[in-house]
């Protein structure tokens, strides 16, 4: 009796040992990269947070980065085979157990890049992640916004086309700002989330990112075809944009309006109908639009923002002069909207609804974020991947964008919103 309760007790023992080794353990859990022509991102997530070494070495330019205690496993193993061949940042991934408890991951870059090495918490749905962002040397992101300007203007101004093309290779200098605004009004378009960020998934797996990019490019080239006016997309493809990013982008551009594009979830899934929301300076008008808010600029911790991306808030004194004039701007904007695309679906809220919505804060932009429909709602999940839905949901946005500009003939003819 008195020998088998030892043997029990080692073994209780061993077993501790054992699940303890495993508990302290780190192990790779996934690898994603994000590639866009703005920066390629490589996410590498793991159980524990990753203790690294990193280098940055040039002739060839390429960013070497040492796991410790870190075993090579199948997540990271399959990181090179996720690279595109027309990545426009890394050339090759090269990964491979460097010492016994260090794995190396190298990335041959295409060119001379601004390396951002950070790590983040965890939120769900993620782990512990470490992020590599590659930024080209040589591109800014407004450079690529530029040119989505000039492929229209190109067309409608030969003669201009030399010096705007040498003002795209240093897009820094303000008389190119200027001559943007000169003809026509710009209407930013922002398609929510993207990248590590997927947004509202719905029951039918849509994920909200795809959504909201799609009718952000269909809404796009509705307003290019109409003379006068122009769209750029904030994001135009499958990568993260911090939010102070997207509303920095839009003033540097000189946009005349802000729409950010979303398509999100509820707990119930009978709430449906599309809302369009404005910047509140006080307070949220409901605790729904509080909700919302709140969801949506949760967009940062999940896309994976690094401190030096986080914006300085904007001086308060440019604050103080035009927000509350812009925000009465907004809500004249989400209304002319509003009225359009009830026709189209049923309206969640029957007026624009306001809250503290981080992408909403350009001072001198009236902006507004429109919820196009649930994806947590069965019938609108379908509505929202219908092309027919999402051509009439576009046309009603673009009628209501428009009649809004018939009330403001300062922006229309001056092309600045400066004026009012
Ligand atoms: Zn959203």
């Amino acid at each position: 009796m008195y020998k088998r309760f030892n043997i029990s007790l080692f073994f209780i023992l061993i077993l501790l040992i054992i699940a303890g080794n495993a508990y302290s353990k780190n192990d790779i859990h996934a690898t994603r990269i994000w590639p866009s022509q703005e920066y390629t991102r490589i996410t590498i997530e793991s159980i524990a947070p990753l203790n690294n070494d990193q280098m940055i070495l040039k002739n060839p330019e390429r960013v070497v980065i040492d796991l410790k205690d870190i075993a090579i496993n199948e997540a990271i193993k399959t990181l090179p085979s996720q690279l595109l061949e027309n990545d426009p940042n890394i050339k090759k991934i090269r990964v491979a157990q460097f010492t016994t408890n260090v794995t190396r991951v190298v990335i041959d870059l295409k060119g001379q890049a601004r390396v951002k090495i950070f790590s983040l918490k965890p939120i769900k749905p993620y782990k512990n992640r470490l992020v590599i962002d590659l930024y080209p040397e040589n591109q800014d992101s407004i450079a690529i916004l530029l040119k989505q300007l000039e492929e229209k203007r190109s067309s409608v101004k030969s003669d201009t086309k030399k010096n705007i093309s040498n003002e795209i290779i240093n897009p820094k200098k303000d008389v190119f700002k200027e001559k943007i605004k000169t003809d026509q009004i710009i209407v930013a378009i922002d398609a929510g989330h993207g990248g590590e960020d997927p947004g509202a998934i719905g029951k039918g797996g849509t994920r909200e990112k795809d959504i909201n990019l799609q009718i952000s490019k269909k809404l796009k080239s509705l307003i290019d075809k109409e003379s006068g006016m122009k769209a750029v997309l904030i994001r135009d493809g499958d990568y993260f944009v911090p939010l102070a990013a997207r509303v920095k982008k839009a003033r540097e551009i000189k946009a005349n309006i802000f729409i950010s594009i979303h398509a999100d979830a509820f707990t119930r899934r009978s709430v449906r109908g599309s809302s369009i929301f404005a910047l509140s300076e006080k307070g949220a008008t409901s605790a729904f639009a509080k909700l919302i808010a709140n969801k949506e600029n949760e967009s940062d911790l999940i896309g994976g923002v690094s401190i030096d991306d986080k914006e300085p808030l904007l001086a308060k004194t440019l604050l103080d002069l035009s927000q509350s004039a812009t925000v009465d701007d907004s809500i004249k904007l989400g209304n002319h909207v509003l009225k359009k695309v009830k026709r189209v679906n049923r309206l969640h809220k029957k007026h624009v609804e306001q809250a503290g919505f981080a992408v909403l804060k350009a001072p001198d932009i009236p902006s507004i974020l429109i919820e196009t429909a649930f994806l947590s709602n069965p019938t609108e999940e379908k509505n929202l991947r219908s092309q027919a839905f999402q051509n009439k949901l576009v046309m009603s946005i673009f009628k209501g964008i428009k009649s809004y500009l018939k009330t403001k003939p300062s922006i229309a003819s001056s092309g600045s919103t400066q004026i009012k």
